[in-house]
């Protein structure tokens, strides 16, 4: 790529998403809030969905303002602070049911006061009861904030229920810079993933050429929005968990305009790639620490970092991909039938990714295409992920400053484990990226076990 990088503003990524019209972040802005819903939305009352944490960081200043301004506030429903709340789908039902109580809900504007969950669970039910609503995040904790669709517990399984973004956001540094720590630092984890997921578009991109299932090509407006600002970003936001006002805002600011990305584009594609894939298999498994959930943003974070070890082992070589493990052929349908069903064996997720492992499962004659395409192209496509990826020492620098968790055992993995985990994070989407591509190559278990022997990565 040659020339100045177009980084577009927030008020341009807020006119690509079609969902949400404004975002705020700013000291002392919940007095704006009046002004803002009455630009935004025809309502006659507001509904404050709040737990008993974020109703003390924030959700009393906004509801003196918004009663201050005369509007009426119609209910509120507040989670106890104690235990910590879990996006659990009785909890939407209880909102829903709660919401419809108003007399003329129709007309009435949930506001969601807190973090990922209690936004989550607002964000669902405001759709269940077709209302549009306002988030006002109290932690700069994760992208999901401007996304649509909400990860919700349903029969004991993490699950992505459809719903509409917010349609405004409003966010005050105070409060933002006064969120627990680990909240910023795991915000900070999500958005550093973005390089990753960057890497895998550009390996997407040429796979998807070369006729690969479940490999998206790039779409330049989406990815100027997620990745041409990123570092900058990340390095304005690295003491955002230290408590600086600045710096979380930076965060604040930049994990919502990936949100709006994915608002453009319709898919996470460009939020998201093989580092989630690792986070995903520890979610299903309830990765906890003395029984309380690790954040996303720090299983993302360890993923980042085995998904950085895994594309630099991969890219290592200017002449090409590492050599086939001895053991590796092509499986057929049943033979791979049955590693996958092994491998999930006793996963909620069981069916859904024995089907989508055979779906993206190429045949002799693609296997033979996409190995070429990359061979033939390497030079080009190993200098555009070198330029992409942030190498592994630094990335681990960065997260350390940010207060992220830099090994396994922080969020209480082991480092073997850790590295195992590719192959069912291979398995489970049809999202191509660098765990599909060493596989189809052979290279999966020879990275697998360079990446054990490794003096540095996640130790
Ligand atoms: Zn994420």
């Amino acid at each position: 790529m040659s020339g100045k990088k177009n980084i577009p503003s927030l008020a341009e990524c807020l006119a690509a998403a079609d969902e949400t019209k404004a975002l705020r972040v700013q000291k002392n802005c919940f007095n704006t809030i009046p002004e803002i819903l009455k630009e935004y939305f025809s309502f006659s009352s507001v509904f404050l969905v709040a737990d008993g944490n974020t109703w003390d960081a924030a959700g009393k200043t906004v509801e003196t303002a918004l009663l201050d301004n005369g509007i009426a506030v119609a209910g509120k429903y507040i989670f106890p602070a104690e235990p910590r709340l879990h996006a659990e789908y009785d909890h939407i039902k209880a909102l829903v049911e709660a919401l419809g109580a108003v007399p003329s809900f129709k007309e009435t504007v949930p506001i969601a006061i807190g973090a990922g969950t209690v936004n989550d669970l607002g964000k669902r039910a405001a759709f269940e009861k077709e209302l549009p609503y306002l988030c006002v995040p109290t932690a700069a904790s994760v992208d999901g904030y401007t996304a649509f669709g909400a990860a919700i517990l349903m029969d004991g399984f993490k699950q992505t229920l459809p719903c509409t973004a917010p349609r405004c956001l409003v966010a005050d540094t105070d409060v933002l810079a006064g969120a627990p720590a680990y909240l910023s630092s795991s915000g900070f984890g999500d958005l550093a993933s973005k390089i990753i997921a960057g890497a895998d578009w550009i390996i997407s991109e040429y796979a998807g050429k070369a006729g690969a299932v479940g490999a998206d090509p790039i779409d330049q407006k989406a990815w100027d929005m997620t990745q041409n600002g990123l570092m900058d970003y990340l390095e304005r936001s690295v003491t955002a968990a230290k408590g600086d006002g600045e710096a979380v805002n930076a965060l604040f600011e930049a994990l919502g305009i990936t949100g709006l990305s994915m608002q453009f584009l319709k898919t996470s594609r460009s939020v998201s790639g093989s580092e989630h894939l690792f986070s995903h298999v520890w979610e299903m498994e309830d990765l906890s620490i003395n029984g309380v959930p690790v954040t996303h943003g720090h299983k993302v974070t360890i993923g980042t970092l085995a998904a950085t070890a895994f594309t630099e082992i991969f890219f290592a070589d200017p002449e090409g991909p590492p050599p086939a493990h001895k053991n590796f052929r092509l499986p057929t349908g049943s033979e791979r039938m049955v590693e996958v069903s092994g491998a999930f064996k006793n996963s909620r997720a069981h069916d859904g990714v024995v089907k989508i492992a055979l779906e993206k499962l190429p045949d002799e004659k693609n296997a033979r295409i996409i190995n070429d395409a990359f061979r033939n192209n390497w030079k080009e496509i190993r200098k555009r992920i070198l330029e992409q990826l942030v190498p592994y020492s630094e990335l681990k620098k960065l997260l350390a400053g940010a207060g992220c968790p830099l090994i396994p055992e922080d969020i209480n993995l082991n480092r073997n484990y850790t590295i195992a985990t590719a192959r069912r994070a291979q398995m489970m989407r049809n999202k191509y990226g660098i765990l599909d591509l060493a596989w189809v190559t052979g290279a999966f278990e020879t990275i697998l076990s360079r990446m054990e022997e490794s003096e540095t990565y996640l130790r």
